[in-house]
């Protein structure tokens, strides 16, 4: 043998039993990890199509959407931005991308790889943009798509989202959101804020393993995609084809790619969870323990990176590290003593601040 088999491989799987409170993913309940305990089923089974048929009503529910084109790309929330931007652009097409933190400079990439025209509107780390600053963007640009981050985890900083959609749409504009950080924790109400197009993290908020991730696009953004001059360049995203896998047109579906079922089973499952919760409660819980952290930390002396509480996103909570100490130290602390995460900086908060999230607790224990 060229390779030996590994000896690594002989000793017993090891994976401890940690407490995670940085921006995610988040741990899973019980109820989840018991339903991805089941044996795996085929991609085109009628069982597992019907577990995917519920997800996808759950999947309405968390967007408040009517939107047909709503599906779940097997991968984790990365594919989902490539999926947003191969999907609604053209070489040379114009998108204008919102950054405030590391995910429009990621989107901003991606959408650069696929021959679009990048244009940015920037503020600083832990500001949000206001319509009069996005409106000045559009006239500037004018831009086939508007791309905005709804909670930019790398600083803990929320945008609010209405009226951006009427805004984009006088301006001939489709709009894409990131809602992978945000969801669950504020409202998110696509069809009533006219968004194109959207997805967000299944190992975040709703606490299901990460890797398979909710999606949806309106009927503006089937009708570009649909009209496009030149295929879609992944075929893996091209929501043309795997629309009719996730029996998105009414047509049969077709062999796209083999789902994890396993994954299918988890986040059907933590959508039922999320659904017997309800969005208000679960919006209700993030506020209710953010504004506990806030409390506490402010009793500690310690101070949030974002001064304005009005712009902090309840999920992710950015708090400023103290001259004397060493983030590092204050993660490994905690990881070792406690096995409980807690991350550093990201992006512009690198070396300024460690990242919390105090929302999982009735996950945990419910
Ligand atoms: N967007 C935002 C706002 C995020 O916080 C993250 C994950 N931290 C992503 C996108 C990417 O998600 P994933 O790590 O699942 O690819």
């Amino acid at each position: 043998m060229l390779v030996e088999p590994p000896k690594c491989l002989r000793k017993p799987l090891f994976v401890p039993n940690k407490l995670l409170m940085g921006p995610g993913p988040s741990n899973c309940p019980p109820r989840v990890l018991q339903a991805m305990s089941q044996q795996t089923l085929g991609h085109l089974h009628t069982e597992t199509t019907y577990i995917m048929d519920e997800i996808k009503e759950g999947i309405k529910y968390i967007f408040q959407t009517r939107n047909t084109l709503t599906l779940c790309v097997s991968a984790a929330g990365h594919a989902a931005i490539e999926a947003v931007m191969c999907n609604l652009l053209e070489p040379g097409d114009v998108v204008l991308i919102a950054v405030n933190g590391i995910w429009g400079d990621r989107a901003s990439d991606m959408a650069e790889r696929y021959g679009a025209i990048v244009r940015q509107i920037r503020t600083g780390p832990g500001n949000n943009f206001t319509l009069n600053q996005i409106e000045e963007g559009l006239i500037k640009y004018n831009p086939v798509l508007f791309f905005i981050v709804q909670g930019e985890s790398s600083t803990g900083c929320y945008q609010p989202l209405e009226g951006l959609g009427d805004l984009c749409h006088r301006y001939n504009c489709l709009l894409g959101v990131d809602t992978v950080a945000s969801l669950g924790s504020v409202p998110v109400k696509m069809d009533e804020w006219s968004i194109d197009a959207i997805y967000t993290g299944s190992q975040k908020c709703l606490s299901a393993p990460p890797g398979i991730t909710p999606m949806s696009f309106s009927k503006k953004a089937e009708n570009k995609i649909f009209t496009r001059k030149t295929p879609v360049k992944v075929y893996y995203l091209d929501m043309k084809v795997l629309g009719d896998y996730w029996y998105c047109f009414g047509k049969p579906r077709i062999y796209h790619h083999t789902v994890s079922a396993t994954l299918v089973y988890g986040l059907r499952e933590a959508l039922a969870i999320f659904c017997e919760e309800g969005i208000d409660n679960s919006i209700r819980r993030h506020r209710m323990c953010a504004n506990k952290l806030y409390e506490g930390l402010d009793r500690l002396g310690m101070q949030l990176f974002i001064r304005d509480a009005s712009k902090r996103l309840p999920t992710v909570t950015t708090i400023e590290v103290p001259d004397f100490l060493n983030w590092k130290d204050v993660v490994e602390y905690a990881m070792k003593t406690y096995y409980f995460e807690i991350s550093g900086g990201l992006g512009p908060t690198t070396g300024k601040s460690v990242s919390y999230r105090f929302d999982g607790v009735q996950c945990y224990f419910g």
